[in-house]
């Protein structure tokens, strides 16, 4: 018998019993799956989330792997009671669900929807956006995500530029890695999406220097993480229209303060973190593979790589 602890919100719970019993019947592997447990040492698999009760891994004396919900694993990675493999999410349902919100907001930026969305005065505004071929957008983080993001953008027609740590080739895509292929990158896009994760090789990247040289009148969309911009660097870049419009989904505290300056600036949008979330019944289907991997001695998808911190 296999024991799983759902290590999640009990909001959680509710949304992934039933598709995670399907996924793990799926499997034919026996197993008890519960939510909460007096006999840690008992348990061989966590499913996780950082918002759950588990915080201490110690106790789990017999656990082969923490499988993680989340695509985020900057809460966990440093935590030196987790001894065992990690995994993350790696969903399609949470990948496409970027993809929309992604292509949403780009569209928007790109096509200039505000001026008649906020522009309903009688005013005949005549403006005609350029076509996509002729907007160069970049996309910095080519993983699961960004990968994803990048290709749905190259086949509207956009000048697609990628950036990442490693070298990488992706259809449609220019990419570029590395401290020289950024500088090149932002100096020519016009709309940045960040789909990095948060690293110490990561945090405050969008900083004063940076986004000094890019395009003037630039967009930011954000829906990697908080730290990833130098908030006050923003603010800055913004009002002196260096940077035209920020559109925000993650921040440093979440939920975004009352009184935080994003709230109330006219060049900024903020998100509630939404842009795209683990959708059950495929992520469940990813966690049952992975313990069926574990049991039969298969290697684990979505490894974290602990050292690189994602
Ligand atoms: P992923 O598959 O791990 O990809 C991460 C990408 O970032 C990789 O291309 C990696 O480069 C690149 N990268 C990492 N460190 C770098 C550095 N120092 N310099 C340059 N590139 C670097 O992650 P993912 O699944 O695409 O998710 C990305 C992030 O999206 C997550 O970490 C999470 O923070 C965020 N997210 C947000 C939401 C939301 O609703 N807002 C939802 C899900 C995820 P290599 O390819 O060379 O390794």
């Amino acid at each position: 018998m296999i024991n799983i602890l759902f290590a999640a919100k009990p909001a959680n719970w509710v949304s992934y019993e039933a598709p995670l019993r399907r996924a793990l019947d799926d499997t034919g592997l026996a197993y008890n799956l519960c939510r909460e447990t007096t006999a840690p040492a008992s348990i061989d698999y966590l499913v996780y989330a950082p918002t759950g009760p588990v915080n201490d891994f110690t106790p789990f004396t017999n656990a082969k792997a923490v499988l993680g919900l989340w695509a985020g694993v900057e809460g966990i990675t440093g935590n030196e009671t987790l001894t065992v493999p990690l995994t993350r999410m790696v969903d399609e349902g949470l990948t496409e669900g970027m993809v929309e919100w992604v292509g949403g907001h780009t569209l928007r930026h790109h096509l200039g929807i505000d001026r008649h969305i906020l522009g309903q005065d009688g005013e005949w505004r005549d403006y005609v956006p350029p076509l996509a071929r002729d907007r160069t957008v970049a996309v910095l983080g080519l993983g699961e995500l960004g990968r994803a993001c990048a290709t749905a953008l190259s086949a509207l027609n956009f000048n697609v530029l990628g950036w990442s740590r490693r070298e990488k080739s992706i259809k449609g895509v220019t990419c570029h890695f590395g401290d020289d292929g950024l500088e090149q990158i932002l100096s020519q896009a016009e709309i940045v999406i960040t789909l990095l994760p948060l690293t110490a090789g990561t945090e405050n990247l969008l900083n004063a220097q940076r986004l000094s040289k890019m395009p003037r009148g630039a967009c930011i969309i954000n829906p990697g993480r908080g730290p990833l911009i130098d908030d006050d660097a923003l603010l800055k870049a913004l009002d002196t229209g260096q940077i035209s419009h920020a559109t925000l989904d993650v921040f440093r505290v979440e939920p975004l303060p009352k009184d935080h300056p994003y709230w109330a600036h006219p060049q900024v949008t903020v998100t509630p973190h939404i842009a795209s979330e683990t959708r059950p019944a495929s992520s469940s289907r990813v966690i049952a593979e992975n313990i069926r991997r574990s049991v039969s001695g298969e290697p684990l998808l979505h490894l974290v790589d602990r050292k690189a911190g994602y």
